[in-house]
């Protein structure tokens, strides 16, 4: 089957083609056809469009809505500038994969979409604000240029922690408020935790319930998961993603009655604060330069930026706080999975967070970790290491894709 992935933000769609079937996921042989990104929906939209095994063809060119965009998409996969094997109509696109930011407690797995799914979706906007509404957008395009025919499946990011235990997931506020407003730690990136959990059991041949783990998704967006047998038991993003871990542009964990108090000393209304939180805090706001961990590392090394320093500091201590936090959790761990674009490819923040934790039963072997780069995939630990450590790149889309074809062809997931 080809499936389209899609994954629209708020001004943005993501896509890729993947082939994939129950035999083909069976002997991990799917294969990505084409990739792409429009990023400005609605204003100049920059558009990058890439066949497999082609180079990228990068074009800007004025795109309304999600819905406009996906028809530049669709017109694009079929046409001959594309030549993507296999796909010469829409009718060769068979089923959609989307992602979706919000399941709250309704989605616990990924569904077929029907309307009573669009309406669930549409119900959680008020916790996914700015998520929701555009994954719907894309929903609804899909449904518009391929047809009603089309199955499509909807992938959350938020169920793989559905099977979090009410001690993690509640707050410890009057617990009718969790009652009346389902106001509770629900978590996210769940299919990155999901798929590198899946890969470290391929990589390593260990049973689902052998594997107790903790995996860093350091990104743009961060987040750790404390996953015990194979589940997710605890997360470091909350209701929302602002929780845990410092982010690019997110402060993450911070005193609750800092809002109040910035509310008076500065006069903030609370979007404002919210604005404040979510995208001039983190990295950015430490710094004062940027919120790209690559280009603070730049700086530091460069002009000795002190600043710069201080932000990469905080971000790798506060990783370090909640792996300790979750090898008590869990009465340890076997293995600590790095994944993400700064976790993928900084050798040097993957140091800066694992280095001084030998009490722990964690040793980095040094050789190792500044090889793994650039998509590679592998353990980076000494042998003498209690607690192993792997860098795995994520693959969100491939698990959207056969969570897809898993949904259409009715077959329950092992993982
Ligand atoms: P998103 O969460 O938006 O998907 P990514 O997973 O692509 O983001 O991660 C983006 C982050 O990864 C940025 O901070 C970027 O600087 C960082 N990054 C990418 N490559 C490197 C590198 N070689 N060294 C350090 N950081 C890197």
């Amino acid at each position: 089957m080809n499936v389209l992935v899609l994954n629209c933000g708020s001004s943005s769609l993501k896509f890729q083609i993947i082939e994939t079937d129950l035999d083909l996921i069976e002997k991990n042989a799917d294969r990505q056809k084409a990739k792409g990104l429009i990023e400005r929906i609605g204003s100049q939209s920059l558009v990058t469009l890439q066949a497999d095994g082609k180079p990228a063809v990068k074009q800007a060119i004025a795109l309304r809505d999600h819905r406009v965009a996906l028809d530049y998409v669709t017109r694009w996969i079929v046409s001959h500038d594309a030549e993507i094997p296999g796909i010469t109509s829409l009718a060769d696109i068979h089923a959609v994969g989307h992602r979706v930011v919000h399941g709250a407690e309704k989605f616990t797995k990924s569904v077929t979409i029907n309307e009573e799914v669009t309406k669930g979706i549409e119900d959680c906007i008020e916790l996914a604000p700015l998520h929701n509404p555009a994954n719907l957008k894309g929903i609804y395009a899909a449904r518009e240029l391929l047809g009603s025919g089309v199955p499509q499946v909807a992938v959350f990011d938020t169920s793989f922690h559905s099977t979090m235990p009410e001690t993690s997931y509640l707050y410890a506020i009057p617990y009718q408020l969790y009652r009346r407003h389902k106001i509770r730690r629900y978590g996210f990136h769940g299919t990155s935790h999901r798929y590198v959990s899946y890969r470290y059991r391929e990589i390593t041949q260990k049973q689902l319930d052998e594997t107790t783990i903790i995996t860093l998704h350091l990104g743009n967006g961060c987040s750790a998961c404390a996953v015990k047998a194979g589940h997710s038991f605890d997360t470091s993003m909350g209701l929302t993603p602002l929780e845990g871990l410092v982010m690019g542009t997110r402060g993450g964990d911070i005193d609750p009655s800092v809002i109040e108090f910035l509310s008076h000393k500065e006069a903030m209304s609370m979007s404002d604060i919210d604005a404040l939180l979510n995208k001039q805090s983190g990295l950015l706001g430490l710094s004062g330069l940027t919120n790209d961990m690559r280009d603070l590392l730049d700086e530091e090394r460069e002009h000795s930026d002190r600043r710069a320093s201080l932000a990469i500091s905080i971000f790798a201590q506060r990783v370090k706080k909640y792996i300790g936090a979750y090898l008590a959790e869990m009465n340890g761990a076997e293995a600590i999975i790095l994944t993400g674009g700064i976790g993928e490819n900084s050798p040097t923040i993957r140091q800066r967070v694992l280095a001084g934790l030998e009490w722990l039963g964690i040793e980095l072997d040094e050789n190792l970790n500044s090889q793994m780069i650039a998509g590679k995939e592998g353990e980076i630990n000494k042998k003498e290491s209690r607690v192993k450590v792997y860098v795995i790149p994520t693959n969100e889309e491939l698990l959207i894709a056969r969570d897809t074809v898993r949904c259409v062809k009715d077959v329950p997931r092992r993982w």
